[in-house]
């Protein structure tokens, strides 16, 4: 019968103690005995081995059945955490099992790449935090400088608006007189008197422009509307205003009538005459809507306590209900072609002076608009 090695081997293993590394196998056979003698440290190849011996804190043993040889001892003390790994040599002449354990407590962590992973972490995280927090300062300062120049722009675009809501109306007038003028003195004999009173009317107008533009210009070079504050003739004011619209009120056929003291209010000249003239314009563009035996336009002033009141009342549509809580927005009209910009700017200017515009609707039929503003001190 042929001998099977590995038969014998593992009872020749079964039967020694290898805990010390050294055994010896022996094969009993007739004519001739072998025995062979096993260093088991001689087994490990130590050129291949991946740890240092005498150094590596790991631990590796050889078990088979309840006999261990340490091949390694490790130098590891008992710690927190313990690994294990376990191998069963797959040789039939080796039936062992490898074992590999390894031992760490926090004395073991590699403290310094962790404090400088952490650094590492650390840094980056704050670079990035800090490029976010730089993007959206950047994008904040940017939104705002866009408000601001949207908001610039929208002033300025107010002011166009305003500047040419109030230069249409005088433009308008000048070229009316001078032509009136042009043809009354081509006119033979020439109707030199009539002439006159529309270029009159004419440089009246002009210089009212050249008021607006330079008021405009005021407005623009100092911030705070208003300008200066003087003692200045109510009445003499709406008889000026008046005079400018009077071919306007011939035209339309009004019949006005003017009541009242005369009163020293507290106002800027020009933003006071800008004031009557856009109120007394939309009052005549009222009337212009009903038959001209209806047209009927009542001027008051009188003094209410610290107050200097003039109201504008005209006999026209009047203003309805829904539109009456809006009347003083800028932009809104009702008007083709209109800008919806003359009452904003009007109760603008009467704050800016210390009074107050409001509109309501006349007892009887039409608009009524009261301008309130402080009456100026006795000097
Ligand atoms: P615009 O004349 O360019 O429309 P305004 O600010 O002067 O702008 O007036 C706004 C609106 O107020 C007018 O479109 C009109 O509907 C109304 N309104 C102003 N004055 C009168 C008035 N006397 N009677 C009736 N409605 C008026």
């Amino acid at each position: 019968m042929k001998p099977n090695p590995a038969a014998a081997t593992a009872a020749a293993i079964g039967g020694v103690d290898f805990t010390s590394g050294r055994y010896r196998l022996v094969q009993a056979a007739s004519p001739a005995s072998y025995a062979v003698q096993i260093d088991m440290r001689g087994m490990v190849p130590w050129e291949e081995w991946p740890m240092t011996p005498d150094a590596s804190p790991v631990r590796v043993t050889l078990e088979y059945l309840n006999q261990r040889y340490i091949v390694q001892a490790g130098s590891g003390a008992a710690g927190l955490w313990n690994f294990e790994f376990r191998k069963r040599l797959a040789a039939d002449s080796q039936p062992f099992d490898v074992i590999a354990t390894r031992s760490a407590g926090w004395g073991d962590l590699p403290w310094l790449k962790l404090v400088a992973w952490a650094a590492f972490v650390a840094v980056t995280l704050s670079a990035l935090l800090a490029l976010v927090r730089q993007r959206s300062e950047r994008r904040r300062a940017q939104e705002l400088l866009r408000l601001g120049q949207v908001a610039r722009l929208n002033t300025l675009g107010e002011l166009a608006a305003g500047m040419a809501h109030e230069l249409n109306q005088p433009l308008t007038a000048i070229l009316a007189n001078t032509q009136a003028a042009k043809r009354l003195l081509d006119d033979d004999p020439p109707e030199l008197s009539t002439a006159r009173d529309a270029m009159a009317r004419a440089v009246e107008q002009a210089r009212r422009a050249s008021d607006v533009v330079g008021r405009m210009r005021r407005v623009v070079e100092r911030p705070e509307v208003g300008g200066s504050l003087q003692a200045v003739d109510l009445q003499g004011t709406v008889r000026n205003a008046l005079y400018l619209l009077e071919p306007e009120c011939k035209r339309l056929g009004i019949q006005f009538a003017l009541s009242g003291d005369a009163l020293s209010v507290k106002a800027d000249p020009v933003a006071l005459e800008q004031i009557i003239h856009n109120l007394l314009t939309n009052a005549l563009q009222a009337l212009a809507q009903v038959p001209p035996s209806e047209r009927a336009l009542t001027i008051a002033m009188q003094p209410e306590h610290k107050l200097g009141v003039l109201t504008i009342c005209d006999s026209g549509p009047g203003i309805t209900a829904d539109i009456l809580p809006r009347i003083f927005e800028p932009f809104f009209t009702t008007r083709d072609g209109g800008l919806g910009l003359g009452l904003s700017l009007c109760e603008s200017l009467a704050t800016d002076m210390g009074g107050t515009l409001t509109a309501t609707n006349a007892a009887q039929r039409g608009a009524l608009f009261r301008l309130s503003l402080p009456l100026a001190e006795p000097a």
